[in-house]
């Protein structure tokens, strides 16, 4: 007979079909990526409400971001009409602040209490901290913080934390005295922390389980995607969820914010059924506390529980699975599987190597013409890096090539917080009358100047028809105590060396280098870098690179433009942040870190910077698990693609403050390298018509393209023939090519030219090169494609 959900079944594979109609108590997904799990979750809902097993409100469904949470609704609203109404779909977070916001009263909170962040909690932290002198014990905040929040995650609370310390530890003594005390300041602000929220949910279950039974009996079926992303407070509460409930109360009770009396002939009933979906391949959080042996127990947890493996690949073609599967299988610590498409095998991947970070994002951005002109939208493509310093070469190209982008999950580089704190140091420099950059920096990083000292140095400069940033000169005529006076003082003081870097004294021309010097002068001396670097949140590790970035873009403006002074370049900066407005309607590119690409598909994804150190990141070196755990950083990567692939790298990378040697991942070498199509440039004429690739050539930043060149000054090394890849290790080094100036060279891109200088040693070497058409550059001579005449 036909079934009310028929036509849900249509469009899937028997596998998944099964997953859909199973009907038993636990139900385990386990498949690679792009098989339909997400699918599968969103079809099983839309399959229970339409057969009228179940009501909307009886459904709670996991997803890992809150944009997953709304596809997964629309879809399942598209699927079934509106019925789809009082469906709890959320994340973990949020599904516990609607349970918290409800039951909180039942243990010592109320209703509406605070949700601290973690840029909260860390204030807290550090105040504790200083309060229990606990940096004598060589606690800092961020530390505790972290053990706090890893404790919580593992359901250890503050009570259980000290049961088992070893008290005779004077610094674990300490831990455990600040621990509790954070906990104690939580509950007197009636706030939660972002742990909490899972956890005094888990102990809201456990300590009253008439509560606890409210959800069972409402919950009837649980659905959690990226299950392999969970941590143990989200296991534990999950299992809470799925307890059988005791059955009828004796009493009348509150719950759910109501007085629940009970019918005589409530039911004692099942545990909610539970389905879980996940990918081994793709666990990328275990830094958060993820365990991935949450599936890998799934079986022993749930008895009985039904395992469905998907092994048909829905959204990539062959040459991308086939990369996919080669690279993730050299993980040792898991369970093969193969994933198949019949999609067929689609276009090759596509690899190149930039000269630098930047020849990489112009490819990227070339290449996003030609596939645009072909008629793909750009909101088809996305590009994706593993840390979030690296979008800014992207971006800067990206504007200037009049491309629409958007970063996803994270903030445009010049609207940065810590970006915009180092411009407005430069900006206080280059005009001093600019009160409002004065007043940014003055208390940043905190230095004790509140409100009220900035009101009271504003009426003096007032007073006395000054600017604001000369009262700061006068810090002994503001009438403030000691101490400020002293945090003043030094805050001008710094100013006034940076000045005096940046901007010197009549006649005297200031070097190029005298941006990215005085830059540092500032970030150092004032003690912004320092407190970012005394803290050990993984964001703020990310602010010091950007700030390195930033010395870096300092350092390249010198280099393009000799005789740029401070104004230029603040000016430039400006103009590149001021060219936001660019979306239209055929969308933009996403661009996005790696860990935010989770769970999502586009037609084409390039992905960036796939260099050793960068991606295996380096400091994943040191952590247990962690090379394995970039291996499936990159799976994921992989495959988000559907038809298109690129795979990108630079020979050298400006990044941490200077420019290093980049050398190719060992993920690369895991491709096979059938698979990978090398290109010399974009819409390279093997594969492309001659002519669109001359009209590209022509905006490339040297001129002349390769194509274009006398064969005679193609590259000719026999590795090359091997691996065709301009790939630095393997092609070229030039480490012990002697030059000295009067040399003449040919470089591949610039042609001829005649050294001017030598500077640096070793690796570091540069040349000056006076090139007779492409005009000064310098040049790395170890890897520059260059030979002597
Ligand atoms: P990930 O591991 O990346 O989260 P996933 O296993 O959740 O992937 P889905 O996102 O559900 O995979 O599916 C991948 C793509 O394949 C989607 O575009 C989906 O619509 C499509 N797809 C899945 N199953 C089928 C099917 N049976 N027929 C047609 N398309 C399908
Ligand atoms: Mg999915």
């Amino acid at each position: 007979g036909s079934r009310p959900d028929d036509d849900l079944l249509q469009g899937l594979n028997p596998q998944q079909r099964e997953a859909v109609v199973y009907r038993g108590n636990a139900l385990l997904i386990v498949a690679g990526a792009g098989s339909g799990k997400t699918r599968v979750l969103t079809h099983r809902i839309a399959s229970l409400l339409r057969n009228k097993e179940a009501w909307p409100s009886q459904i709670l469904a996991i997803t890992f971001t809150n944009k997953a949470a709304g596809e997964m609704r629309e879809r399942v609203e598209q699927l079934v009409g509106q019925h789809a109404q009082g469906m709890w779909i959320s994340t973990f977070h949020s599904a516990c602040v609607r349970i918290l916001r409800r039951e909180a009263e039942q243990f010592g909170f109320t209703k509406s209490f605070t949700i601290y962040d973690s840029g909260d909690s860390r204030a807290l932290v550090k105040r504790l901290v200083k309060e229990y002198e606990a940096d004598a014990f060589g606690l800092t905040p961020a530390a505790v913080q972290s053990r706090i929040s890893k404790s919580k995650n593992e359901l250890v609370d503050a009570e259980a934390y000290a049961r088992d310390a070893n008290m005779s530890d004077p610094a674990e003594r300490k831990f455990v005295e600040v621990f509790g005390a954070y906990q104690r300041a939580l509950q007197k602000a009636n706030a939660f922390d972002f742990d909490d929220l899972i956890g005094q949910t888990v102990y809201l279950f456990r300590a009253f389980p008439r509560v606890a039974d409210v959800y069972r009996r409402r919950f009837r079926h649980i659905l959690v995607d990226e299950y392999q992303d969970t941590n143990h407070a989200q296991y534990a509460l999950i299992h809470e969820l799925t307890r059988p409930v005791v059955g009828k109360a004796a009493e009348p009770y509150s719950a759910g914010g109501m007085m629940i009396f009970e019918p005589e002939h409530a039911p004692e009933l099942e545990p909610a059924s539970l389905t879980v979906v996940g990918d081994s391949d793709q666990s990328i959080y275990a830094f958060r506390g993820a365990d991935i042996r949450n599936i890998t127990e799934f079986e022993r947890d749930y008895p009985g529980a039904k395992v469905v493996l998907l092994e048909q690949n829905y959204r990539s073609t062959q040459n991308i699975l086939s990369a996919a599967n080669a690279v993730i299988s050299h993980n040792f610590d898991r369970k093969d599987k193969r994933l198949w498409t019949d999609v067929g095998e689609g276009e090759k991947i596509v690899g190149y190597t930039g000269y630098s970070q930047h020849d990489e994002a112009q490819f990227v951005a070339d290449e996003i013409d030609v596939l645009r002109r072909g008629g793909m939208a750009y909101g088809q493509m996305a590009v994706f890096y593993r840390t979030n310093s690296q979008s800014r070469a992207l971006e800067e190209i990206f504007i200037r090539a009049a491309i629409p982008y958007k970063i996803m999950g994270g903030t445009r580089f010049y609207e940065r917080a810590e970006i915009k704190d180092a411009l407005a140091y430069l900006t206080a420099v280059a005009n001093p009358a600019d009160e409002m950059a004065v007043r940014r920096i003055i208390n940043r990083p905190k230095r004790g100047i509140g409100d009220v000292t900035v009101e009271t140095i504003a009426r003096y400069a007032a007073d006395e028809g000054i600017t604001f940033r000369d009262a700061l000169a006068n810090a002994s005529a503001l009438g403030v105590g000691p101490k400020l006076q002293t945090s003043i003082t030094r805050l001008d003081a710094v100013l006034a060396e940076a000045s005096a870097v940046m901007l010197p004294s009549s006649g005297e021309i200031a070097p190029p280098t005298a941006v990215a010097e005085g830059l540092s002068v500032l970030l150092d001396k004032s003690g912004y870098r320092d407190a970012l670097r005394a803290s050990r949140d993984p964001q703020d590790e990310a602010r010091l690179e950007n700030l390195d970035e930033l010395v870096a873009v300092a350092r390249e403006f010198a280099r393009n433009n000799p005789d740029g002074t401070l104004l230029d370049f603040l000016t430039e900066v400006a103009l590149v942040s001021d060219a936001d407005d660019l979306e239209d309607a055929s969308g933009t590119v996403s661009l996005m870190t790696l860990h935010t690409a989770k769970g999502l598909e586009f037609e084409t994804v390039f992905l960036t910077g796939v260099e050793e150190d960068l991606l295996p990141h380096r400091i994943s070196a040191g952590e247990p698990g962690g090379p394995s755990e970039e291996r499936r950083l990159f799976y994921v990567g992989v495959t988000r693609a559907r038809q298109r692939l690129y795979l990108t790298l630079a020979m050298t990378r400006a990044q941490f403050g200077e420019v290093s040697v980049a050398m190719p991942s060992r993920f690369l070498q895991e491709v096979p390298a059938e698979l990978i199509d090398w290109r010399q440039s974009p819409g390279d004429v093997n594969s492309r018509g001659g002519t669109q690739s001359r009209a590209l050539n022509a905006r490339r930043p040297w001129g002349q393209r390769r194509t274009d060149d006398p064969p005679a000054l193609r590259p000719k090394s026999t590795a090359m023939e091997k691996f065709p890849n301009r790939i630095p290790a393997k092609v070229r080094d030039n480490g012990d090519m002697e030059l000295a100036s009067g040399d003449r060279i040919r470089h591949e891109d610039f042609g001829d030219g005649i050294v001017d200088a030598v500077t640096g040693e070793g690796p570091k070497r540069v040349a000056h090169v006076r090139f007779d058409k492409a005009g000064a550059k310098k040049l790395l001579i170890k890897i520059a494609p260059i030979e002597k005449l």
